[in-house]
């Protein structure tokens, strides 16, 4: 099954980004669940709509289907996202169509976003950072209206509404007043704490919980911490983008760590106990007897915990086999006397290929 993700959304090719945003709200608004509750029909297109709008909301996915036209819905981007992000999609939903168009007159403050590098055991473990974030906040001299303490007058012209309506056909159409600006008061005497922004400009601690098993790139979102709402409208929100410093001795790949460990010729042939690092401390580890470079070995749950379940990760060790230098002659003698008899395994049958030469050369 195929999907036309503009067909979906009922715009042309050359629709722009603005063009994109607004259709999909205003479809995704009409075919809420919420507002057609027992519809299939209704959520089957809401669902559509949410599928087209990941796509094609986003400029590089939508450069990429583009490119390949319409893709089926089990492909690469499709549904992926949707089902897991029920909850979040409808959330954001909501948020979007309520502060946007549909709110009275104020308009969302702005996100902020704040990036922040921590180490790979604290994105392992987890941890709690207070962060500290430049703030616009209500004036608490003049509650956000930037007049001083009897510094205002209800304006003549809208008589305090901050709104003035207009008969236009049918309809009735409310602007905001021209003259106090949409305010409904005049301010006279300004307020000497925030000189009549009605904000003052602080500095706010933040706390932010980091969750255990967190990825390099990772965005937290905390609500209502970016920048002031206007007008009554919700603040902004913050969002954290977490950059994870890389470890001296762990690699890292999802939520399996990786490491490399050098052993002695001996114990590698031989077998014998290691201490090796692990993210809990160091741990002992038995060598078994004929390990080779490169082999590696699996220690279930000393990896990181997948942010979802928390279910632990693995550790690998991958063995690197050091071969001893700086060896005196007495030494060399000793091992070559002890080993003269050890040979590769690799090339064991290097005379029947020898033959198979000699043979081809005499054709
Ligand atoms: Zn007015
Ligand atoms: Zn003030």
């Amino acid at each position: 099954m195929t999907k036309d993700y503009y067909e979906i959304l009922g715009i042309g090719r050359d629709a722009n980004s603005e063009d994109i945003k607004r259709t999909y709200k205003k479809l995704a608004f009409e075919y809420h669940p919420d507002r057609n509750p027992d519809d299939q029909d209704a959520l089957d297109k809401f669902k559509d709509i949410n599928e087209a709008y990941q796509i094609l909301g986003d400029d590089n996915k939508r450069a990429q289907y583009d490119s390949f036209g319409s893709i089926s819905g089990d492909g690469n981007f499709g549904n992926a996202g949707f089902s897991s992000n029920l909850n979040d999609i409808f959330g954001n939903l909501f948020e979007e169509v309520f502060s946007s168009g549909f709110s009275n007159g104020g308009q969302k403050g702005r996100d902020l976003k704040y990036e922040l590098s921590i180490s790979f055991e604290d994105a392992a473990f987890g941890m709690e950072k207070e962060i500290v974030i430049p703030k616009k906040e209500l004036c608490g001299t003049c509650d956000g209206k930037g007049a001083a303490p009897g510094g205002d007058s209800v304006c003549g012209v809208c008589k305090g509404r901050g709104t003035m309506d207009y008969a236009k056909g049918f309809f009735a159409i409310s602007q905001p007043c021209g003259q106090c600006r949409g305010r409904g008061y005049i301010i006279e005497k300004y307020c000497d704490e925030c000189e009549g922004d009605g904000f003052i400009r602080t500095e706010k601690k933040v706390k932010v919980n980091i969750p255990a098993g967190i990825g390099d790139s990772s965005r937290l979102r905390i609500r209502g911490e970016g920048e002031i709402g206007m007008g009554g409208a919700p603040d902004g929100d913050l969002f954290i983008v977490i950059f994870v410093e890389e470890h001296a001795i762990f690699k890292r790949d999802n939520n399996n760590i990786y490491c490399e460990v050098p052993i002695d010729f001996i114990t590698a042939t031989v077998g014998g106990e290691i201490q090796i690092p692990t993210l809990g401390g160091i741990e002992s580890f038995n060598i078994p007897e004929e390990t080779q470079p490169g082999q590696s070995f699996r220690i279930k749950g000393k990896g990181l915990p997948d942010l979802q379940s928390g279910r632990l990760g693995d550790l690998y060790l991958i063995i690197n086999i050091d071969i001893p230098k700086n060896l005196n002659s007495k030494q060399k003698k000793v091992l070559k006397d002890t080993l003269k008899d050890i040979k590769p395994q690799q090339f064991s049958n290097l005379d029947s290929y020898n033959k198979t030469l000699e043979n081809e050369f005499k054709k």
